[in-house]
């Protein structure tokens, strides 16, 4: 048993059918979904499952194994067909943010040579940990990243065996630390800016991202530095 990620190949994708496959402590595991569960920093997605006409609020989404449990207010049983559907302006807004902090981790290694200790992505604003003991330049990191989302660059996603993917990422991406069981690697490239292994959700073009702002730098331990932008 195990649930086929439809935004892995498609992170535009609203709505889906799908076959319950079990039900148990309001959780439902179905055979496909849309819905991005908690992890790698990035919130899950929230939505709807509908049956028959009845609609059940998904509340959380969370991943467990090769397992997607979608937290809901009703009861399915096994064998039920359903229909699915994401929170879409939530989704967009954390796909935005998401690929903002690819950027912006680009940026800071660029400037600085950290990497990234971890992250969060909410629909209203995200953060970033660095390895870092001293971040200097807030208006310049703000500057080039938003250049690079003006430049409206192309996002592509591809997975690569993990020999291969080694070749095409630099320093800033640890590809042998990730774990051995992984054999294959998703990569995130921002057109002739960046690559970067990641199971996220991310929109095709950087114009769609806006503009970002740093709303802080703050001190996360001696040699850590956290960034909050919105
Ligand atoms: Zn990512």
């Amino acid at each position: 048993m195990y649930t086929k990620l439809l935004f892995l190949e498609d992170s535009y994708k609203k709505g889906f059918d799908a076959d319950v496959l079990s039900f148990e402590n309001n959780c439902a595991v179905l055979d496909q979904t849309c819905f991005y569960p908690h992890s790698g920093g990035q919130e899950s997605d929230k939505g709807i499952i509908e049956k028959n006409g009845n609609i059940f609020s998904v509340s959380e989404v969370k991943k467990d194994k090769g397992i997607v449990l979608h937290k809901i207010d009703g009861i399915l049983e096994k064998g039920d067909k359903i229909t699915g559907k994401i929170d879409w302006d939530r989704r967009y807004k954390v796909m935005k943010y998401h690929t903002a902090l690819h950027i912006l981790s680009r940026v800071v290694f660029d400037l600085y040579g950290g990497g990234v200790a971890g992250n969060q992505i909410s629909p209203d604003k995200a953060r970033i940990d660095f390895d870092l003991e001293k971040i200097e330049n807030k208006e310049e990191i703000e500057k080039r990243t938003n250049e690079i989302i003006k430049e409206g660059r192309p996002v592509k996603i591809y997975t690569l065996p993990r020999e291969e993917a080694e070749k095409v990422v630099d320093d800033k991406t640890r590809v042998d630390l990730l774990p051995k069981f992984i054999k294959n690697i998703r990569l995130v490239d921002i057109e002739n800016f960046d690559v970067d292994a990641c199971g996220g959700t991310h929109v095709k073009n950087t114009k769609e991202i806006g503009e970002i702002k740093i709303t802080k730098i703050e001190n996360k331990g001696k040699n850590r530095k956290r960034l909050v932008i919105v």
